[in-house]
C-alpha cells in the first residue's frame, strides 16, 4: 500500500476507534487542534509513563516538576522568544493560502532528493547484483546534475536562514519556480516574520491588565525553578529536572494531523552540568534517548539522527531523532546543548544570582544544560503509524490489527462470555473484578466472538480471554494472542502472570539497556 494511503487510513482509524477526534467537531472543528478519545488517552498516558519513569525512576539524579502554563511575561523576553520565536511566512495572492517560506524550500530540496533516489533505485534494478551505487552516483550525468542543483540550493537556503534574510528566501522561491499547491501560481507576497506565541491578558482591564503568553515550550518553567529544586532537593551537579506539560504555538501551517498542532504536549528534561563537560553529556543523552525509542521494537532502520548545521543562538550542539513516518523521516525529539544561555539570561533579567557552588572544585558557576525535548503527540503518531497493519488471513479474510507494544496498548485484556446466559457474564465479570487492579481490562458481550476479536485487534489489545461452559466446570478459559491469533486453554489463576509479564511499563523499562 502506498505510504500516503497508510497515513490516510491511520487518521481515519484514529477517529473510528476513539483515539483522536478533531477538536470542536460539531462546530466544524478548529484548525490544528485535536482531542484524544477513550483509547487515545490511555495510549498517550502510557507513552508519558514510559518517558517519565525512564527519566525519574531510572535515574536517581533526575527529579520532576509541574510548572504552570502562565508565567511572568519577562521570562519570554529573557529566553528570546518575544524577539526571535518567529517563522518566515509567505502568502499566495491567488489562493490566499499562507505558507512557511522555509518549509516551501525544504520541500523543494526533498523533491530533488526523491528524484535522485528514484534514479538510483531504477539503476539498482537494471544492474542487479553488479550494481555499484557509489560509482553510479558519481558518474551518472542525470544524478550528478540533480545532486549539484540540490546542494547549491541547500547552501543558499542555509545561508539565508542563518542570516534570516527574508528577501533572499523569497528570491529562492521565485528562482526555484515553486508554485502554490492550491492555485498553481507563483504570485507570492513578500516574506514576513511571524511570532508563534499566543497572547492573552491577565487581570481585568480596569485594573490595568497585562499581556501574558501561553508557554511555547515547557523548558522555561524548569529553568526558572532551577534554584528552588536544586536547593530544596539538595541536588548535586550533574542532575536533571523533567517535566511533562502543554505547550502552545500559533503554527502558520498546520499539517499532517497531530504532527503539527497549535496546542500540544511536550516531555522535556533539562540536565544541569559542569561547563566543559557538555559535549560528552550531549553524546550520552543522544545514545540514551535513541535507546529509549528503539526499545519499542519498531526496528532500528526506522530511526536516524539529524545533526543540526544551523544552531539556535543559545546552542553549541543539536541533533534531532527522526522517525520514518509515512510522509518521510521527521523530527520526533530534539536534543540540544543549550550552554548556560537560559540560566544566565534569567539571572540578568531577574537580577537574582543563579549559580551552583561546586564543592568538588570549591567554585561557583552557572551550570550548562543538555536538553532532551520530545513531543507526546508526535510520539503518539509514530506509534500509531508503525503499529497499523492490514493483514490477509489464511482463510482469505482480512483484519486490521494495531501491533502496539503491549505496554502501550490502551486495553491489556478483554474478557468475553461466549454467550449472555448460563452465568457466563457473571463469571467474566468476576475475572475482571479480580484483575482490574493490576491492568486495564475490558468486558464485551455483544456480537459473535470473531467480531469481538476484530474490535480488540483494531485497538491493539494484546490478550483476549473467552469464558465458556467448561469454565464453570474447571475454571479454565481460552486465551487468545493478538499478533499470532494463537489460542490456548489456561487456568484462570494463570491469566494474571501471563498478561502482567508483558503489559506493564516496568516490563518495557527492564528491557532498556
Ligand atoms: P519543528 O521544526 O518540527 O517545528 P521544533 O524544532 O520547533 O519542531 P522543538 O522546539 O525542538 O521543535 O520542540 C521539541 C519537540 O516538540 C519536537 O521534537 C516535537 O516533537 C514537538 N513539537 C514541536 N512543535 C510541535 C507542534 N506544533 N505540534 C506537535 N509537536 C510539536
Amino acid at each position: 500500500m502506498a505510504q500516503e494511503d497508510i497515513f490516510k487510513k491511520v487518521v481515519s482509524h484514529c477517529k473510528e476507534y476513539g483515539f483522536v477526534f478533531p477538536s470542536s467537531e460539531i462546530y466544524d472543528g478548529l484548525g490544528a487542534v485535536y482531542d484524544y478519545g477513550q483509547n487515545g488517552v490511555e495510549l498517550k498516558n502510557n507513552i508519558k509513563q514510559y518517558w517519565w519513569q525512564s527519566m525519574v525512576l531510572l535515574h536517581d539524579n533526575i527529579v520532576g516538576i509541574d510548572s504552570c502554563i502562565f508565567m511572568h511575561p519577562t521570562i519570554w523576553k529573557a529566553s528570546g522568544h518575544v524577539d526571535a520565536f518567529n517563522d518566515p511566512l509567505i502568502d499566495n495572492r491567488d489562493s490566499k493560502k499562507r505558507y512557511r517560506a522555509d518549509v516551501l524550500i525544504e520541500d523543494q530540496i526533498a523533491k530533488y532528493d526523491e528524484k535522485i533516489e528514484k534514479e538510483v533505485a531504477k539503476a539498482r534494478k537494471r544492474f542487479g547484483d553488479a550494481f555499484d551505487e557509489a560509482q553510479y552516483r558519481s558518474t551518472s550525468p542525470k544524478v550528478k546534475e540533480d545532486q549539484e542543483k540540490r546542494d547549491a540550493l541547500h547552501e543558499r537556503y542555509s545561508k539565508a536562514m542563518n542570516a534570516m534574510d527574508l528577501d533572499e528566501l523569497r528570491q529562492i522561491i521565485l528562482d526555484e519556480e515553486i508554485v502554490c499547491p492550491i492555485s498553481g501560481t507563483r504570485n507570492w507576497t513578500e516574506v514576513r516574520q511571524f511570532n508563534l506565541m499566543f497572547k492573552t491578558e491577565v487581570g481585568s482591564t480596569a485594573d490595568g491588565a497585562s499581556t501574558i503568553y501561553l508557554r511555547p515550550e515547557t523548558a522555561q518553567g524548569i529553568f526558572v525553578n532551577y534554584l528552588n529544586v536544586q536547593k530544596t532537593g539538595r541536588m548535586k551537579i550533574p542532575f536533571g529536572i523533567a517535566q511533562i506539560g502543554k505547550a502552545f504555538r500559533n503554527e502558520i501551517v498546520a499539517r499532517q494531523f497531530i504532527f503539527r498542532m497549535r496546542e500540544f504536549e511536550q516531555m522535556e528534561m533539562q540536565f544541569f552540568i559542569k561547563p566543559g563537560t557538555e559535549l560528552d553529556w550531549f553524546r550520552k543523552w543522544k545514545e540514551t534517548r535513541m535507546a529509549w525509542h528503539q526499545n519499542l521494537g519498531f526496528g532500528a532502520e526506522n530511526y536516524r539522527f539529524h545533526d543540526h548545521e544551523k544552531l539556535a543562538h543559545y546552542a553549541n550542539a543539536a541533533a534531532d531523532i527522526e522517525f520514518k513516518m509515512p510522509f518521510g523521516f521527521k523530527e520526533v525529539e530534539g536534543i540540544h546543548s543549550r550552554t548556560n544561555f537560559d540560566l544566565s539570561q534569567h539571572a540578568k533579567f531577574s537580577g537574582k544570582k543563579i549559580e551552583y557552588f561546586d564543592p568538588e572544585i570549591n567554585e561557583s558557576y552557572t551550570p550548562y544544560v543538555i536538553e532532551t525535548s520530545i513531543g507526546v503527540d508526535r510520539m503518539f503518531l509514530s506509534v500509531m503509524c508503525h503499529s497499523y497493519c492490514e493483514e490477509t488471513l489464511e482463510d482469505g479474510q482480512s483484519r486490521v490489527v494495531l501491533r502496539l507494544p503491549a505496554a502501550l496498548a490502551p486495553v491489556k485484556l478483554a474478557v468475553f462470555p461466549l454467550t449472555k446466559k448460563d452465568g457466563l457474564p457473571e463469571k467474566a465479570h468476576a475475572i475482571i473484578d479480580d484483575l482490574k487492579f493490576h491492568f486495564n481490562c475490558k468486558y464485551e458481550e455483544k456480537d459473535q466472538i470473531g467480531k469481538r476479536y476484530r474490535r480488540q485487534d483494531a485497538i491493539g489489545t494484546p490478550f483476549c480471554v473467552t469464558v465458556d461452559n467448561q469454565t464453570l466446570e474447571d475454571d479454565t478459559v481460552t486465551l487468545r494472542y493478538r499478533d499470532t491469533m494463537e489460542q490456548k486453554r489456561i487456568p484462570i489463576s494463570e491469566i494474571r502472570n501471563i498478561v502482567e509479564d508483558q503489559v506493564t511499563i516496568t516490563s518495557l523499562l527492564k528491557r532498556l539497556k
